[in-house]
């Protein structure tokens, strides 16, 4: 038994055959082909033993606690030769070891604990019955789709027979992943047990027999079928705007093979996989996931040497009890740290506490927390309003008003209070670590953590290191935020940092396009969801908020000066909507009109007609979709670029990370360096140039563009590797990661 290193067997007196996943060296289980090797090698035993044979019934468990199995290897997917025979021979290997799965003569039980996704989901929907644990770690899924592809080891095929057209179609098409709960009401499960009744409700289940062929379910049948085809075909559009294919195949697959044999379903599937997996759509989606790891794993820059283990954050600090530190404490303390929230206004504080019950409460709803869980996190932030002794705390994050002078005031105090050595991180989203610092006795302690909004949400966190930071702060700030489940990216102390940098230039042209070449708002918007943008240039600034978009655009434009026009707030017409109060989203009313109780993701809501009358009579410039489509996306494509150049991120990677994670730039084109890289940089350079000469010099491509361009290169392949190692794993190294959720 000890030749097998990922699946244990146990063949029991009572005639059961548990076998246990459990990869050697891994904290997951995932389908490589190590994996299937063994699996295959477990069937042959079992295919000779249960024909009248000894062994009843076949258990599947995972020894791993929170991971039941991970999915497939996705490194298989995306690294060697795209031929389509490799490709097919992937996909065939899952089939053929399933099916026999399948077709055991005894009783199969996959007894589900811990995220199940992917093959994982597969190999489960080929055993005749499955209980799903009841606990937060049991998640249930296919995310496939969110990942370019489809699920093709069974998936497409045998999920409809057995919960139907429509639920199945939902839980393909969202990737998302069920709890127990759900699973069960929707039939992806038949029982549920407590983490210690899973074996035994799995011993029972085996007992009900092989599952009877059930009767086909009615939204199967083809009239209701054809009908529940169509509505997903139309929803799936309206969301995708047609820039994901792997989400309109999955349906043909799924509808089609309903009309059909298991055998020519799965066929299908194969097919579609193949045309899939080749797709440039399916390999940056996928490369996103490879950037997650990349984040996990990330190091400081290699120029600051080695600074060794990061202190352990014990006890945090959060200065400023606000939107931002309210979340910060929130996210800090749910991930078992203990919390000190200060703030100077006792309203803001249990404004900010009653905000932490709020998403706590939320939580525990959606099974994220079980309700004691989600108490002892609330117990862990401690309010005060006034001074306290922080003997023990060593790491402080401030989050108070966007002022540098109240800043440097409450550094200067923090210094005085704490412990010598303490990282005194800011949260600020555009004031100057190294400015703030100034004064300092310890300049070296200063650091920038600048979180997203809402930080609950928000994956993406801007490490930012000041010109005086040391290596000790910037590495517990590193081991602080990995340690809270955040993904870093380390940026320089520089205007905008990274994400804010690249995208205030778009937001500010798209403002110029509406406001002052009398475009209409919901062109502008519209083209760029339809570049697959999650939100256009003018909805996002009424989600941020005009008076705040529009100071950062002021301030990022006089300190960058080459990257924005000079009036880069859209001056009058927005100076006139701050004086009528139309903020954005958070006032009502902004560019578009909001109404209670409209959905938050709604894309175009009305326009606000008293901003529009200001400029409606304007003509607008004769310019073709595609040249407005341009201005808006080569202005960060060209930003992104002088980021690279300047340093202000070590690797592409960085750049394209931040802004998908940050801002959810269409993730199917891989971030702006990548999209540029596909396009070709000489083409993108003649653009700019061409761009330039008709709306403004700050589009001249910055020289960083221009040499790769005439050096025939692009950004990925002129960048080497660093020291650090901060690149992307090769499909070499040992611990590969699995297919999850994205
Ligand atoms: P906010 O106005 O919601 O909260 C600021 C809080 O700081 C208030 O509760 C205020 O009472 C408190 N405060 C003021 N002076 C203080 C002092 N001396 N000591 C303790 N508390 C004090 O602001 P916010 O939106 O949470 O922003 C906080 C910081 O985070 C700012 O630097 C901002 O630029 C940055 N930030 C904001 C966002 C965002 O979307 N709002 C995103 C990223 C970063």
């Amino acid at each position: 038994m000890n030749d097998f290193q990922n699946i244990q067997r146990e063949v029991r007196n009572d005639g059961f055959c548990v076998l246990t996943f459990d990869r050697a060296n891994s904290s997951a289980n995932i389908f490589d082909t190590q994996t299937f090797e063994e699996l295959n090698a477990h069937l042959d035993y079992l295919e000779g033993v249960t024909k009248n044979g000894p062994v009843q019934g076949v258990i599947f468990l995972s020894a791993k606690g929170k991971i039941f199995i991970a999915g497939a290897d996705l490194h298989s997917f995306t690294s060697g030769a795209m031929s389509d025979e490799r490709l097919g021979g992937i996909i065939d290997g899952g089939h053929r070891t399933f099916a026999r799965i399948a077709a055991l003569p005894v009783p199969t039980v996959a007894a589900i604990q811990g995220v199940c996704v992917g093959g994982g989901t597969e190999l489960t929907l080929a055993c005749d019955w499955r209980v799903a644990c009841n606990d937060s770690a049991t998640k249930i899924g296919l995310p496939e789709v969110q990942l370019g592809i489809l699920p093709a080891w069974g998936g497409s095929v045998r999920l409809p027979r057995l919960i139907g057209l429509p639920k199945a179609l939902e839980i393909i098409l969202t990737g998302k992943q069920l709890a127990g709960v759900p699973a069960k009401k929707c039939g992806l499960v038949d029982e549920l047990a407590y983490p210690e009744g899973m074996l035994s409700t799995a011993e029972r289940m085996i007992k009900r027999g092989k599952r009877p062929a059930a009767k086909t379910l009615f939204t199967n049948l083809p009239p209701a079928r054809g009908i529940v085809a169509a509505l997903a075909r139309r929803n799936t559009l309206a969301k995708t705007r047609g820039n994901y294919p792997a989400a309109t195949r999955a349906i043909e697959v799924a509808v089609n093979a309903l009309g059909t044999s298991l055998d020519a379903g799965l066929r299908m599937e194969r097919e579609a996989f193949i045309a899939l997996a080749k797709t440039d759509a399916a390999r940056n989606l996928m490369s996103i996931f490879f950037l997650q790891e990349r984040a996990k794993k990330l190091r400081l820059p290699a120029e600051m040497g080695e600074a060794g283990k990061p202190a352990p954050v014990g006890r945090l600090a959060v200065v400023g009890a606000g939107l931002m530190g309210a979340g910060i404490a929130q996210w800090s303390a749910a991930r078992g740290m203990r919390v000190l929230l200060k703030d100077i206004a006792p309203a803001a504080l249990a404004k900010g506490m009653q905000s932490i019950g709020k998403i706590f409460r939320d939580a525990a709803r959606r099974r994220v927390f079980t309700k004691a869980d989600a108490q002892a996190g609330m117990d862990r932030v401690v309010p005060v309003a006034g001074d306290v002794p922080m003997r023990d705390v060593n790491l402080v994050i401030e989050a108070a008003v966007e002022k540098l002078d109240l800043k440097k005031k409450i550094f200067a105090g923090l210094e005085a209070q704490v412990p010598a050595g303490t990282v005194l991180a800011t949260n600020t989203s555009a004031l100057s670590i190294d400015r703030i610092a100034d004064g300092l006795r310890a300049p070296e302690n200063v650091v920038g953590i600048h979180f997203f909004n809402p930080v609950h949400l928000m994956q993406l966190v801007e490490l930012v290191r000041g010109e005086r930071t040391g290596s000790a702060a910037l590495n517990t700030a590193l081991g602080y935020v990995k340690g809270i489940g955040k993904l870093p990216v380390i940026v320089k102390d520089s205007p905008g940092f990274l994400v804010n940098r690249i995208l205030l230039p778009y937001m500010a042209e798209a403002l110029r396009l509406y406001f002052e070449e009398g475009h209409p708002a919901e062109q502008v918007d519209r083209l760029m969801l339809d570049f697959g943008m999650p939100m256009g240039p003018l909805r996002l600034m009424d989600e941020v908020g005009v008076d705040v978009g529009d100071h950062v655009a002021r301030d990022l434009s006089a300190r960058l000066p080459g990257s924005m026009p000079k009036d880069a707030g859209a001056g009058k017409a927005v100076a006139a909507m701050l004086e009528k109060g139309f903020l954005g989203r958070k006032a009502g009313k902004g560019i578009y009109l909001y109404s209670e109780g409209k959905k938050k993701d709604e894309t175009l809501p009305p326009l606000n007609p008293a901003v529009r009358p200001d400029h409606g009579a304007m003509p607008a410039s004769a310019s073709s979709d595609s040249f407005l489509r341009d201005r808006l996306v080569l202005v960060m494509v060209n930003e992104a670029a002088r980021v690279l150049e300047e340093g202000v991120v070590e690797a592409p990677e960085d750049v394209d990370f931040g802004m998908i994670m940050g801002t959810g730039w269409a993730p199917f084109r891989g971030g702006p360096l990548r999209y540029a890289d596909a396009r070709g940089l000489p083409e993108i350079v003649r653009r700019l140039e061409e761009i330039a000469s008709r709306a403004g010099e700050h589009f001249r491509p910055a020289k960083l563009l221009r040499d790769l361009a005439a050096q025939g290169k692009t950004f990925y392949s002129a960048t080497m590797p660093t020291k650090a190692g901060n690149t992307v794993p090769e499909p070499s190294q040992q611990e590969l990661p699995a297919l999850s959720a994205v």
